[in-house]
């Protein structure tokens, strides 16, 4: 919309956020409006969700299903109830139960090559519960087969454009239904090169193929910003441009707008940050 030299949109999602990692006293008012807390201990954030920092949606998973000693149990930014280990196929569906419980609004399941293993069997009933209850699944998926693993178990998200490894044509088209959340600049450290020059063609093939791309940054992942990540925005900008741009980073274009700033609707990631930098709350 414009009006003027003003023009409105929806706010910033962020689709992967650990609100437990960061100080989320820090978004109140700004231009991220809504944001997905993709693992934490269910009780506490729960209890954030319910009382929000102003002008934020909070929207969660609740924890981490894995393995039992599967990633990411032990890590040290994973406290001991941010993550829900399951052994079983009954338990699967008892965690799967509890998720819809506490209000999450997915299951998020932890595949990593490097760590136990969560067997065949248990990952299909979390995707059967979840799919049961109206859950969509999304899945951080690392090493060697995982992302493959994801997608052919029928998940909805990968949390993460796989970074691990190239998939191969059949792979990517197999997963052209799913959403793959951005997070490119968690990659862009020393040493992060490679992962990163992996995600963005993955992430390529992935659009081509239609699939849906969206802004994601693993907010409190490493010294990552609170608020607008400008070089998630930047990366995500080598892969989309204009209108796929602006459905990644922002909010559904028939939301009620929730941003305004006196310059024309963003073509470019260029565009897109100095626009989020004049943008104030209506
Ligand atoms: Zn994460």
């Amino acid at each position: 919309m414009s009006d003027g030299g003003t023009t409105t949109l929806p706010g910033v999602v962020d689709h992967h956020v650990h609100l437990g990692l960061v100080d989320r006293r820090l978004l109140a008012g700004g231009p991220v409006t809504e944001v997905h807390d993709l693992g934490w201990d269910p009780r506490e954030v729960t209890a954030w969700a319910a009382e929000p920092p102003s002008g934020l949606r909070i929207r969660y998973a609740g924890p981490f299903h894995t393995a039992p000693g599967g990633y990411p149990s032990g890590r040290s930014w994973a406290p001991d109830a941010a993550v829900r280990p399951v052994a079983s196929p009954d338990q699967a569906a008892a965690a799967v139960a509890d998720v819809v419980a506490a209000g999450g609004f997915a299951v998020k399941v932890a595949l990593h090559a490097g760590m136990a293993p969560l067997p065949e069997d248990v990952l299909r009933a979390l995707v059967g519960a979840a799919h049961g209850a109206g859950l969509p699944v999304l899945v951080h998926a690392e090493g060697p087969g995982e992302a493959e693993r994801a997608i052919d178990v029928g998940a909805d998200t990968l949390v993460h454009v796989p970074w691990t490894e190239e998939l191969s044509a059949g792979v990517i088209a197999r997963a052209a239904h799913m959403t793959w959340i951005s997070t490119l600049a968690i990659h862009d450290g020393p040493g992060g090169s490679a992962g990163l020059t992996l995600a963005l063609a993955n992430a390529r093939r992935f659009v081509a193929a239609g699939g849906r791309l969206v802004y994601g940054t693993d907010m409190g992942n490493g010294p990552t910003p609170v608020g607008v990540n400008e070089r998630e925005i930047e990366l995500l900008g080598t892969v989309l441009t204009g209108e796929a741009l602006r459905r990644a980073v922002l909010g559904r274009v028939d939301a009620a707008p929730a941003l305004a700033a006196p310059l024309p609707v963003p073509e470019t990631a260029a565009d897109l940050i100095a626009w989020l930098r004049a943008a104030t709350r209506l």
